[in-house]
């Protein structure tokens, strides 16, 4: 009887919000039978996972600000979703919560060639701006493995990076522009074609905001040219510590590749499983994939001393590809390597970490050293020249209390990466994974800093709370006083 009470109380409250919510979107914007609503209770993180009370669906920045504002004048929480694909439960709904899903935002609003950019809805797929540009000869540079299902709005939310983000920088630096919807629903522009823009640059406080600050609802991009030549370098390795010190040599050769990527024995042969490429040796200890761009002297003057690096640090076997066909099947294996991991495990965890390049041998001697103390394999896929990590923690979700250790080793991953003077993320961003580990990467000054900025645009804190910020529910910030100060006094190495 209580149940019913209440569940009738629940359906009141959102009824009139219904109809104002279909009237700016339409019927069919608008999901709120309980079987619909499973499709967006998770995202990549799919351990973690609430029901929205509702999702809406709108077309236009007009119907965003509509959306928005109502939510803001009754007091409901929102979360702003692209895809789906985020690694880190930024876009899990919240309890009771709006879920305001871009996924009808899918049009190219302008190119403009001459000026390098491009301006699109937030729902496009990342691969899609590549796609509307290269008859011209131009291409969108970040690009995530999720690059063809992932969509713009998330990676601006994100800052998302991806294998060509060592040279030429990850999201923040391809966004000239964001038009906005601010969580009290008004419309605002920041940055704009032109690059040097006077004041604080809005721009980049947005770019990796993860949906706290607003919806990105008009996106303008850099484009670049297509480079003369590309050419990718394959070398496998008996060591993985010798992977890692060719990254480190490259670099210190003043060669900055397009991207630079390592992948351990265990990646090599659950990709081979799946894909099989047939390019990665199966008994390597890791392969390091060096992809170079540029006029073609630059290149063929950069492979050779690349060839000769990597023999010098141990390599057994190099081989190189200039033609697309086979710069993609060396790539297929690296971009498949997550989906591959669930080949060999029924589960597994992906954690993204950032230390600095010289600390990969150390860092991955540590984590080796934790995958025996809790008995988990680990297999290491990473951008080896931004000392991106992404140990993939190999588990079986069906045994009891098996994802709360595996929460625990990835926790102990992302201390010992900002133990090594690196960062708590590479790229997959804080969300409701992480948050409880910004104090171990930043003191209380830094924390209420950003949450000041988050206030001064998201005034009523309706839009994603709980995200990227610790709180005190979720993190039980007294308890872990103790913990943090043994880390901060505790030595590495
Ligand atoms: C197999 C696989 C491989 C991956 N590889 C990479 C990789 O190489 N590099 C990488 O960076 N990431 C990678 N990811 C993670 C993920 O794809 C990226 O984080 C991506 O940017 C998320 O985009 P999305 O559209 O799915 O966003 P969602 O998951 O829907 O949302 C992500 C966050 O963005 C917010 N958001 C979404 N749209 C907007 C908007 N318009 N305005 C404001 N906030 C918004 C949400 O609230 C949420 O906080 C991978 C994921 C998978 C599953």
């Amino acid at each position: 009887m209580i149940f019913n009470n209440l569940l009738q109380k629940k359906t009141n409250k959102w009824k009139p919000i219904i109809k104002q919510f279909e009237a700016i979107v339409g019927k069919d914007g608008v999901v709120r039978r309980k079987e619909e609503l499973l499709t967006y209770e998770c995202d990549g993180l799919a351990s973690y996972r609430q029901r929205p009370a509702l999702v809406v669906l709108p077309r236009t920045t007009e119907q965003v600000a509509a959306v928005v504002k109502i939510c803001h004048d009754n007091e409901i929480l929102w979360v702003a979703r692209g895809a789906g694909t985020g690694l880190s439960g930024g876009a899990l709904p919240i309890e009771d919560c709006v879920l305001i899903v871009t996924a009808r935002m899918k049009q190219v609003l302008n190119i403009d060639l001459e000026n390098h950019s491009i301006t699109v809805q937030p729902g496009i797929i990342n691969n899609w701006v590549t796609q509307a540009v290269s008859g011209a000869g131009f291409y969108y540079a970040p690009d995530p493995s999720s690059q063809i299902i992932c969509s713009i709005g998330g990676n601006v939310a994100e800052n998302s990076g991806g294998v060509h983000c060592l040279k030429y920088g990850v999201t923040t630096n391809h966004v000239l522009g964001l038009k906005l919807v601010i969580p009290d629903g008004s419309i605002m522009d920041v940055g704009g074609a032109i690059r040097e823009m006077p004041g604080y640059d809005l721009t980049g406080v947005f770019v990796g905001s993860e949906g706290t600050l607003g919806i990105a609802t008009e996106i303008t991009l850099r484009i670049l040219k297509r480079p003369e030549s590309i050419c990718v370098v394959l070398a496998d390795f008996s060591a993985i510590e010798d992977a890692g010190a060719a990254v480190a040599d490259i670099i210190s050769a003043g060669i900055i590749p397009a991207g630079m990527e390592i992948m351990d024995n265990l990646s090599i042969n659950a990709v081979e499983d799946v894909v099989a490429t047939g390019c990665y040796p199966r008994d390597a200890e890791a392969v390091l994939l060096v992809e170079l761009d540029g006029l073609q002297v630059e290149v063929d003057e950069n492979k050779k001393r690349v060839a000769q690096i990597c023999q010098q640090n141990n390599s057994r076997n190099l081989t190189s590809a200039n033609d697309s066909e086979t710069r993609l099947k060396f790539w297929k294996g690296r971009k498949a390597a997550f989906a591959a991991a669930g080949h060999i495990s029924p589960n597994y965890f992906v954690q993204d970490g950032v230390i600095p390049r010289t600390q990969l041998v150390n860092v991955l001697k540590e984590i080796n050293a934790l995958s025996e103390k809790y008995g988990y394999k680990i297999a290491n896929v990473f951008h080896a020249g931004d000392g991106n990590l992404h140990p993939l923690i190999l588990y079986d979700n069906t045994v009891e209390g098996a994802f709360e250790t595996v929460e625990e080793v990835g926790g102990e991953i992302l201390k010992l990466c900002v133990k090594a003077g690196g960062s708590l993320s590479g790229e997959h961003g804080i969300g409701s994974d992480k948050n409880c580990y910004m104090p171990y990467m930043f003191n209380e000054i830094d924390l209420e800093t950003m949450g000041y900025v988050r206030e001064v645009f998201n005034v009523k804190g309706l839009a994603n709370p709980g995200k990227l910020f610790p709180t005190p529910r979720t993190c039980g910030e007294a308890a872990n006083a103790q913990k943090m100060k043994e880390f901060k006094d505790a030595e590495l190495f």
